[in-house]
């Protein structure tokens, strides 16, 4: 009976695999057949998307009033509403802030600056269900950002992505807010630059990587093939140590 007794406990306290690496796929601009096949692809595999979309160009109203209609990011006739939103949200996908309208922060005047991600914040508070920016992500336009405007967002919303020297950050163990850095690569197919530098994630003793992408195929700024994304989730998935989150799921995890 000892030894049965013994054998039971080590199983017992067999531990469960360690999940030493995080890896975020953060898609930006809010492209309409490319977030709806991007959902589709992560609930392929039980997991959810990371999603980030520009406030004016989900408001149909607002679409006219946008600037820089020829930027990619910005162009609003493919994008999808905080119609479509509310329905991936619904389905589990996180759907976060990508500015108010995609202007580059750094190149207005800071107080000018604040009121944009001020009215973006309201934005997606009125029309995005169940969102709060205390509980949120904050995605810079053009990852184009300094600690100035950094701090301001923080008083807003719980995390930051902005551009990173390193796509590799720390994995949050505390309620702090955050700042993350990530990487991106365009204006063509991403998928060899980020197989790249994922390898070296992988290869490393772990932390959290984000990286930026935005439509799938053909549609946006550096945009990832969808035949890649299919067959890095399925890699991704069956590694014991690796884990697939969206960026705000990260930290609010955290929050209980
Ligand atoms: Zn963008």
């Amino acid at each position: 009976m000892a030894g049965y007794g013994a054998v039971g406990l080590t199983l017992g306290r067999m531990p469960m695999q360690k999940k030493t690496h995080i890896v975020t796929l953060s898609f930006d601009d809010g492209f309409k057949k490319s977030f709806y096949k991007t959902a589709e692809i992560f609930e392929q595999f039980g997991l959810h998307a990371c999603l980030n979309v520009i406030a004016a160009a989900s408001l149909p109203e607002k679409r006219s009033t946008l600037s820089g209609a020829t930027d990619v990011g910005v162009v609003p006739t493919d994008k999808g509403t905080f119609e479509d939103w509310n329905k991936l949200k619904r389905r589990g996908h996180e759907v976060m802030a990508h500015t108010w309208d995609h202007t580059n922060l750094t190149e207005i005047p800071f107080e000018q600056a604040k009121e944009h991600i001020t009215k973006c914040a309201e934005a997606f508070e009125t029309h995005l269900r169940g969102f709060k920016a205390s509980k949120s992500v904050y995605n810079f336009a053009y990852n184009a950002s300094n600690a100035e405007l950094d701090a301001f967002v923080l008083t807003k919303f719980l995390v930051v992505r902005t551009q990173g020297v390193t796509p590799v950050n720390p994995i949050p163990t505390t309620r702090k807010p955050v700042r993350i850095g990530c990487w991106s690569q365009g204006p063509g197919n991403c998928d060899a630059f980020f197989d790249e530098a994922l390898a070296k994630f992988l290869a490393s003793e772990g932390g959290w990587f984000v990286f930026n992408t935005h439509g799938l195929d053909d549609e946006g700024w550096g945009p990832m093939s969808s035949k890649y994304l299919i067959s890095l989730l399925d890699r991704l998935t069956k590694m014991k140590h690796v884990e697939v989150l969206p960026a705000g799921q990260v930290v609010l995890r955290l929050h209980g």
